[in-house]
């Protein structure tokens, strides 16, 4: 009997490379198989067979690549990538101009779809320049584009491809797979189905991979793009319901004096910092842990918010613990009430954790200001130290001292030293907090979800928990995906900062550009070179051709631009030592100009730097541009961000010309998603979600829906226990994505 859990070979018989091929795309059951879905449909007659190509006619064609290579062309110096493409009819083959990337793109074996112009090069028939068509990308919503060129024939579903399986074959096999199993439950509940008019699991899958009409196809994906959401949804759920039954340190923010605190920051708050501060608050007098996400623009001032948030901790002893009163009665007599206090409990401990050891490093030393006046210690422990604040030794030239991780581990155990801050050190097994209330994660989307709740882990107490970010992400994900926290927004800039100037720079206008940051660097200021991404399937060959370009860019600039100027590099091939290295000469201005990847997102402070060229800029998607020209806006300095974009077509005209515009990173993530589609967004592949949910991330209402139905069902069956099918589908998709 075939079910859902079979293994494939009991369906059909294997080919050595149709088993390797499955094993690339992680197919091994019969529902991995039956979960492989179209990627989009065609009407297999709208392909001109390459054996009836004609000089000077247009066409599309599909079939498999043979042979690839690019190399430069010896008259003209241009680089220049030829291929073999061969379907069942005949080969032919193909030059693209000016695009050395596409060799490394494309490669043997795969199949693809080209679309362009025949003609004679050098006597031979071929395709010259023609557009490719990704099987692996989802054309997101547009619904012209899921249908290609099927208006009159039979829809052909294509699949994501690999080597040695092709659509056909996937048909074939699912065809079979549907007709042989015994059963398809349903994890979704009727009722929730009806509600909402999707079709039943099994009725998706026969309409998704064998549509008689569109409609057949649209209903069936609306159902998986909504399965999909309501599964994130109901996990999240779940974990907020089960946060909310463990227990907390309770702070008592009244009698302490945030007023007092905050008026000694250097600035006055922004409406949105003293908002947030005050949800904050209200969270932190619960006994139930606080999870709440701060979510800001780079430069909104995200440390002060937290600072206050520690401040509050800190000034709290942990009285309520339910220990203290049996401990205060079996302490000795005679020590001063307050001298016991202080030696039985220490003080309440906050764990503040930064993605790199910069970064903690800078807030060791901003904490260091806000929290002089108080006397209270501060520790920072990274892979290669650990310093204390303040320091007893006399001649020290900083107010911190190097300590030794031991003794330092010993404090931080019994609860002498109250902030801790620190990179991934921090969660490491031999740290042990002894009343840790509030934990702080900079940059989260920097972590794994499981660095995270080690960080967050539970004793007797769950502490607090703060997360921040800067990644502008559009609402309906964030909906999704931090369901489970509570959301304060700094969207409002603090005043007086410099607008920054942001141009488009066309191709004749290079070199002026290179003269106005010479300009720059001449007054004594820092600079930035982005260098492009490149969609390469395999991200480790996407990181090596980015490493490539980085180098090559950065020996040009000292050769023929900024020879008198000190260049570095930063890339993802290098170590994390190498990196951090890196930017610690370029925070103490050993390096005038950094070139380098988009690595330098990550919220490092160097506010010397005033300028930021992007090359490429037309690849990056629009939120993280905004990102990488946060970079240059934190000093009082005037901020310069210069594109260099491949602008031909309108619709990178019309992404330049909004990014020019938009002053605020959620406006930007939401222009995203509408128009390139929520894969260009920032980082999203670590969330894990299929090209289909992220479809259904441009449907308001879709997302709306899941949520509403998770929370009820959720409240109705405290953890699924009615749902068992469902409760089972919620976890191996957790499973699966997210662990
Ligand atoms: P981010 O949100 O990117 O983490 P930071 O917390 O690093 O931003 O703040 C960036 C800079 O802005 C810091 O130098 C900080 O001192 C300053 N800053 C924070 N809040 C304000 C404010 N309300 N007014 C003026 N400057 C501020
Ligand atoms: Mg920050």
């Amino acid at each position: 009997m075939i079910t859902l859990e079979s293994k494939i070979d009991l369906l059909l018989r294997l080919r050595e490379d149709t088993r390797k091929g499955l094993v690339k795309l992680k197919i091994f059951t019969i529902k991995d198989l039956l979960y492989h879905l179209p990627s989009r449909y065609a009407d297999a007659s709208s392909f001109v067979s390459i054996a009836n190509l004609s000089d000077g006619q247009n066409a599309t064609i599909r079939g498999t690549i043979k042979k690839i290579e690019s190399k430069k062309s010896w008259k003209t110096k241009t680089a220049l990538s030829e291929a073999v493409v061969e379907d069942v009819s005949g080969s032919i083959s193909v030059i693209w101009f000016n695009q050395p990337y596409l060799a490394k793109m494309l490669s043997v074996g795969q199949t693809v779809e080209l679309t362009g112009k025949v003609s004679l090069y050098k006597d031979k028939l071929s395709l010259v320049n023609p557009s490719t068509r990704e099987e692996k990308t989802l054309p997101i919503d547009s619904h012209d584009s899921l249908f290609a060129n099927t208006e009159a024939g039979v829809l052909t579903p294509l699949y994501p491809e690999t080597k040695g399986i092709s659509s056909e074959w996937f048909s074939h096999a699912i065809a079979r797979a549907l007709t042989n199993i015994e059963d398809i439950p349903d994890h979704i509940p009727t009722e929730i189905l009806k509600k909402y008019s999707l079709p039943t699991l099994k009725n998706a899958l026969i309409y998704i991979h064998s549509p008689k009409k569109h409609s057949d196809a649209l209903s069936a994906r609306k159902r998986f793009a909504f399965d999909e959401i309501f599964k994130i949804n109901l996990a999240r759920a779940l974990e907020k319901q089960n946060l909310q039954k463990e227990k907390a340190y309770s702070i008592d923010t009244q009698k302490v004096d945030i007023k007092n605190f905050v008026s000694r920051f250097p600035f006055p708050l922004t409406k949105a910092q003293e908002k947030s501060i005050g949800h904050i608050m209200e969270d932190l007098e619960k006994d139930y842990p606080m999870s709440r996400l701060l979510e800001g623009d780079v430069g909104s001032g995200k440390t002060a918010v937290a600072a206050t948030a520690v401040y509050a901790t800190v000034m709290n002893r942990p009285l309520k613990h339910p220990f203290s009163m049996d401990v205060r009665a079996s302490s000795s007599a005679g020590l001063a009430s307050k001298q016991l206090e202080k030696q039985t409990f220490g003080s309440l401990q906050v764990a503040y954790m930064a993605p790199t050891e910069i970064l903690a490093t800078q807030h060791f030393e901003s904490f260091i200001k806000y929290f002089e006046h108080t006397g209270i210690s501060i520790a920072l422990i990274t892979g290669s130290g650990c310093r204390k604040f303040p320091t007893k030794v006399a001649s020290s030239q900083t107010p911190w001292t190097n300590i030794s991780r031991t003794q330092l581990q010993k404090w931080i155990a019994n609860g002498e030293i109250p902030i801790v801050i620190g990179t991934h050190a921090l969660i490491q097994k031999s740290l042990s907090f002894k009343h840790l209330a509030l934990a702080i994660i900079d940059e989260q989307h920097r972590f794994g979800l499981g660095q995270r709740k080690s960080l967050a882990k539970k004793d007797s107490h769950s502490p607090h928990l703060l997360s921040m970010t800067a990644t502008p992400i559009p609402r309906t994900l964030a909906l999704t995906i931090y369901g489970d926290l509570d959301l304060s927004l700094l969207d409002e800039m603090p005043k007086g900062r410099k607008q920054i100037e942001t141009q488009i720079v066309l191709p004749n206008k290079r070199e002026e550009v290179y003269e106005k940051v010479r300009l720059l660097l001449k007054e004594g200021r820092q600079a930035y070179v982005i260098c492009p991404r490149i969609n390469e399937p395999d991200p480790e060959l996407e990181k090596a051709v980015i490493a490539k370009s980085v180098t090559e860019e950065a020996k040009r600039l000292q050769k023929d631009i900024f020879q008198e100027y000190k260049i570095g590099v930063l890339h993802s091939k290098m170590t994390k030592d190498q990196k951090e290295s890196v930017m610690e000469d370029f925070y103490n201005h050993k390096i005038d100009i950094l070139v380098a990847t988009s690595v330098v997102e990550v919220g490092v402070n160097v506010p010397n730097a005033t300028s930021i060229i992007i090359e490429g800029a037309e690849r990056f998607g629009l939120a993280q541009l905004h990102q990488l020209r946060g970079r240059v806006m934190r000093s009082s300095h005037q901020p310069y961000c210069y594109l260099f974009a491949d602008a031909k077509t309108d619709k990178t005209k019309e992404r330049m010309k909004l990014f020019t515009e938009a002053k605020n990173g959620f406006e930007l993530a939401e222009y995203d998603l509408s128009l390139r589609g929520t894969g260009e967004l920032t980082g999203l592949k670590q969330w894990g979600i299929s090209d289909i949910g992220m479809e259904a991330l441009r449907n308001t209402k879709l997302v709306e829906a899941a949520q509403i139905s998770a929370k009820d069902l959720v409240a109705k069956s405290p953890e699924l226990s009615d749902y068992p099918l469902l409760k089972q589908a919620v976890k191996s998709y957790e499973q699966m994505h997210f662990e």
